[in-house]
């Protein structure tokens, strides 16, 4: 999903600017609901995810110029945003948003319970929705028609062979195709937590 309002982006950069200057631990255990905006990039699941994420877009396009150094993954509310084709989707119905061009991934409430969780089917939509969410930092906007659905604004459209292996363990025909058609077949680019 894509983030609508850039004042929203300012001040929720702000609000980590100023939880930085505290020096506090970057993952806090109050993170989520009721704690507006956390940084978790750190953690073991965000950046598995993320680097799956690099992995996925990199054999899609690699001529895509990654703009980020590194991106930063923030649990904090979230505000009505643009899904497929420019369309308006309600915040209450986001489970992650990002500006794009923007390094800072907003994830809600709800999708920090999920990164908690170890089912597989949790775990490939949290991995699905970085690579979702990753595409627009990288300047993609959400649309209905886009390779393997990842740029769609529905997480049940998109297909992530890298997603379903780490999350499954085993992947589809089509999936194993992909795999060795971008040369990822044999390695695993994430660490297990
Ligand atoms: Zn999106």
């Amino acid at each position: 999903m894509e983030r609508r309002s850039r004042k929203a982006i300012y001040r929720s950069a702000l609000a980590a600017a100023i939880v930085v200057g505290l020096a506090v631990p970057a993952i806090s255990s109050a993170a989520g609901p009721g704690n507006p905006t956390t940084d978790v990039t750190a953690i073991n699941v965000v950046q598995r995810d993320l680097g799956l994420a690099a992995t996925y877009w990199r054999a899609v396009n690699p001529s895509l110029n990654a703009p980020c150094t590194r991106e930063r993954v923030l649990v904090t509310p979230m505000t009505d945003a643009m899904g497929n084709d420019g369309t308006n989707v309600p915040a209450s119905d986001i489970w992650a948003e990002t500006a794009l061009d923007q390094c800072t991934i907003d994830i809600s409430g709800s999708m920090w319970q999920a990164l908690q969780a170890t089912d597989p089917t949790t775990e490939y939509a949290v991995c699905t929705t970085f690579a979702h969410e990753l595409a627009h930092t990288l300047g993609m906007p959400d649309a209905s028609q886009s390779p393997g659905g990842m740029l769609n604004a529905s997480p049940n459209a998109r297909h992530d062979p890298l997603c379903s292996r780490m999350a499954y363990g085993h992947v589809s025909p089509a999936a194993h195709e992909w795999l060795v058609e971008h040369g990822l077949a044999g390695t695993l680019h994430y660490a297990h937590s």
